[in-house]
């Protein structure tokens, strides 16, 4: 008869039967006291009941034992097979216990014998007990809760009989027992087996009751548990306070009432229930920030799925938690993380349904799957032992990341408040896999930029805002070897890397990148790129030139080896050319091929001149260091191109500051440099054009500007002008004779002399050169 079948929405139909008919009005008027969801029907007889239950069931039967006609045992057997449906719950009372009633009783279900004289409050009593338990039995979430809430109740007791007593009523309330003997088995067993409450005998063996009270109450793990003390009768007062003191729930003195216990044990029961509640509320609310924490310190998501999943199962009570992680096309799983907590271990494969999948992201809204079997968004197969679901999307901040599933063997184990806090967790979980997969992309770009830096044949050199040295890759330790550096420091500006330096703080202040070639302290020569970075430091780059710069110079050798020997014939076909018209009269054909030999043997004289000039410069060979006063210098060159800017009605003027200016350098290479820019100036200027020499003086250095109002040079001939052999090809330069070298030769003079060139021209309205030269020291 433990099978209850009452709807609570229904009448909860009580019959009383008593051959004294006093005794069955009294207590039919005080069960009808229970409230309006009660219809009681009282009866004088087993007859007179089956009579008037004829066409309904009835959900209690109380009946007394010794009536006329009818036992109410036999009454009992005949309302098992009542056509409307067996009572739920049936209680015999008696005026004895006579030897065999208990045990036939227990054969036909009777859920308890009352023995009299019975108090009506206490029929009242079990009859609400019994309604309670039907109602939490029909109603879904108390199905739940009934199925899981089978209390586990210790029993500790060294007297068998006790035991065996206790055992069989605490069955008889459908509770699990679990017994202890003496004092050091009922410790060891509510920590193996964590009861939901202890029956506590104080005298026991090897430890007694009052010492297990008190390892229970000081140890965290089980102090919640509630504990009933027995006693019996004669227990001093003193010791019954002193139990109290130390944290006893309840006193029960032996021998006890049955009923009595078990209200007390009922009681104790619903006040732990309630305390788990809140001890659980409490650790499903601590398990946010917890979660927050261990993410934030996690960047590999295989790592803080499993951390998410143990965490949140264990305090949700899941058995098995997934985490899938999605395609960038929101589909297709690509990633899953599994955690079991059931004790089977088993894992159940459980990929989510497409179907469902869609559904989570038209929704963006998580779900409860209360019947994982008939679920029409997801139907798990029925031998599979998962039942009920809890699903909630990981939304990122621009897609669908993945999913969250925690499964239960219990159909509708999961609530709203379950569905809340997972959808909290899970935008926590958005936040750390997004910022795991940021990581993951800026460690494989780390490691390209290592791969590249570390292959590289050129020395990579990374120097802050501070131009400290903060990186080396391995070539450019090697440039290192014999004087090893420290990062974060420096380069020591006297041990010879001033070009280097002199090139970063040049790239730093034009904030461009520029290129030049620098002598290394081992005599080696590198071509330097140094590029000012957006984080405020400089990327030097070098690469060396040492065996170019070998060739160079024997380049260079030849050159001014081979023109020196040109120029010697030279002479000689020039003058013997101007002699052949004092060898005799010439007709005119021979005049003309004299002077065309004359001219060619001026360019080629020209050219070889040039080329010398050149190549000397580049060796660096002839170059002289003294004080070279700039104003003389242009002050010479320009009376020397007098004549020929008179010739071609031009103005040529020289305007200088009044103090004397030196350079340190070689003259004759400076005279040269400007010679070559005021006879292109005459040269590329027409009839009766001005040419302005105008030099002006600056802190540290001395800017001379050679401007003419000449034909100009196109924009796009401008950045190769100074190419060796280049010549603008278009216009009216084109008819003047030149060999291409003239801008070459100051560029290279220039340079030899720690300046810079530069020139802008307008096609048609002129071109102006300017030098910019350091000036020497006052002191030097
Ligand atoms: P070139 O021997 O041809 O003069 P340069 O190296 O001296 O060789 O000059 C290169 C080219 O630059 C010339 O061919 C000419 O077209 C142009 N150029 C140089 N100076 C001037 C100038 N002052 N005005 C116009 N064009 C010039």
């Amino acid at each position: 008869m433990n099978t209850p079948v009452a709807n609570p929405q229904e009448l909860v139909r009580i019959l009383v039967v008593d051959d004294h008919p006093n005794t069955a009005t009294t207590l039919a008027r005080a069960l009808a006291q229970i409230g309006p969801t009660v219809d009681v029907v009282s009866a004088v007889s087993g007859t007179d009941a089956l009579e008037k239950v004829k066409n309904v069931g009835v959900d209690i039967l109380f009946t007394d034992m010794i009536m006329p006609e009818m036992t109410g045992l036999e009454l009992i057997e005949k309302m098992q097979n009542h056509p409307g449906g067996k009572p739920a719950y049936a209680y015999l009372i008696t005026a004895y216990d006579v030897p065999g009633l208990k045990v036939t009783a227990q054969r036909l279900k009777v859920n308890d014998v009352i023995i009299k004289p019975v108090r009506p409050e206490k029929i009242c009593q079990i009859a609400t007990h019994a309604i309670d338990e039907m109602k939490h039995a029909s109603h879904p979430a108390g199905k739940k809760d009934a199925a899981k809430r089978k209390f586990k109740i210790l029993v500790a007791d060294d007297v068998m009989d006790n035991v065996t007593l206790l055992t069989r009523y605490l069955e008889y309330e459908g509770y699990d027992q679990v017994t202890a003997r003496d004092g050091q088995e009922a410790i060891n067993k509510i920590r193996d087996e964590a009861p939901d409450l202890i029956l506590l005998d104080v005298n026991m063996p090897n430890k007694d009751g009052f010492t297990v009270l008190e390892e229970v109450r000081a140890d965290p793990a089980i102090a919640h548990i509630p504990v009933i003390i027995l006693t019996a009768a004669r227990l001093d007062p003193a010791d019954v306070q002193s139990g109290l003191n130390l944290g006893a729930d309840d006193y029960v003195t032996k021998p006890f009432d049955r009923h009595e216990l078990m209200a007390r044990i009922r009681t104790k029961l619903r006040v732990k229930e309630a305390e788990d509640i809140t001890r659980r509320r409490n650790r499903e609310l601590n398990l946010l920030p917890e979660i927050g924490k261990q993410l934030s310190a996690r960047l590999d998501t295989k790592d803080l799925a499993n951390v998410l999943l143990k965490r949140t199962a264990e305090t949700l009570g899941a058995i098995q938690a997934n985490m899938y992680i999605l395609d960038e096309n929101e589909k297709e799983v690509r990633e899953r993380y599994e955690v079991v907590l059931n004790p089977s271990g088993v894992i159940e494969d459980l990929t989510p349904p497409a179907k469902l999948i869609q559904h989570i992201q038209e929704t963006h809204q998580g779900l409860v799957i209360e019947d994982a079997v008939n679920d029409p968004l997801w139907r798990v197969d029925v031998r599979i032992y998962i039942r009920s679901a809890l699903i909630v999307p990981i939304f990122g901040r621009y897609s669908l990341l993945g999913l969250i599933l925690l499964t239960h063997e219990q159909e509708s184990y999961f609530t709203s408040d379950h569905l809340l806090l997972l959808q909290a967790i899970a935008s926590q979980a958005a936040i750390a896999i997004e910022n795991a997969r940021l990581y993951s992309v800026v460690l494989q770009e780390q490691k390209k930029v290592a791969a590249i830096l570390r292959h590289a044949s050129e020395a990579i050199l990374l120097f802050d805002e501070q131009r400290n040295l903060t990186l080396l890759n391995p070539a450019g330790e090697q440039l290192f070897l014999a004087r090893p550096v420290k990062l974060s420091q420096p380069l020591p500006a006297d041990r010879g890397y001033e070009g280097l330096l002199k090139l970063i703080n040049d790239a730093r202040s034009a904030n461009m990148s520029i290129s030049g070639d620098i002598l290394w302290p081992d005599q080696r020569t590198f071509t330097a790129f140094v590029a000012p970075i957006e984080e405020g430091g400089t990327v030097a780059i070098l690469h060396d030139v040492s065996r170019f710069k070998d060739l160079d110079q024997v380049k260079n050798e030849f050159i001014a080896t081979a023109s020196h020997d040109l120029k010697n014939p030279l002479t000689s076909i020039g003058g013997y050319a101007q002699l052949m018209g004092q060898a005799g009269p010439l007709n005119d054909n021979q005049k003309d091929f004299v002077e065309r030999i004359q001219h060619s043997v001026k360019s080629m004289s020209e050219l070889v001149q040039n080329m010398m000039s050149l190549a000397q410069a580049d060796l660096n060979a002839t170059q002289k260091h003294e004080p070279v006063d700039i104003k003389q210098v242009l002050g010479e060159v320009t009376n020397e191109f007098a004549p020929q800017a008179k010739e071609k009605g031009q103005s040529l003027e020289v305007s200088s500051p009044d103090k004397t200016i030196k350079v340190n350098g070689d003259a004759l290479h400076l005279r040269q440099a400007f010679r070559n820019l005021i006879g292109n100036a005459i040269k590329y200027t027409p009839k009766g054009g001005n040419i302005h020499i105008n030099s002006i003086s600056e802190s540290e250095k001395i800017v001379i500007h050679v401007e003419d109002n000449g034909f100009g040079i196109p924009a796009a001939d401008l950045p190769f002008i100074f190419n060796r052999f280049y010549r603008v090809r278009t216009g009216k330069a084109s008819e003047i004779e030149g060999n291409g070298l003239g801008l070459a030769i100051v560029k290279s003079i220039i340079a030899e002399h720690g300046g810079i060139v530069n020139v802008e021209s307008e096609i048609g309205k002129g071109t102006c050169f300017s030098i910019s030269l350091p000036v020497l020291n006052r002191n030097n």
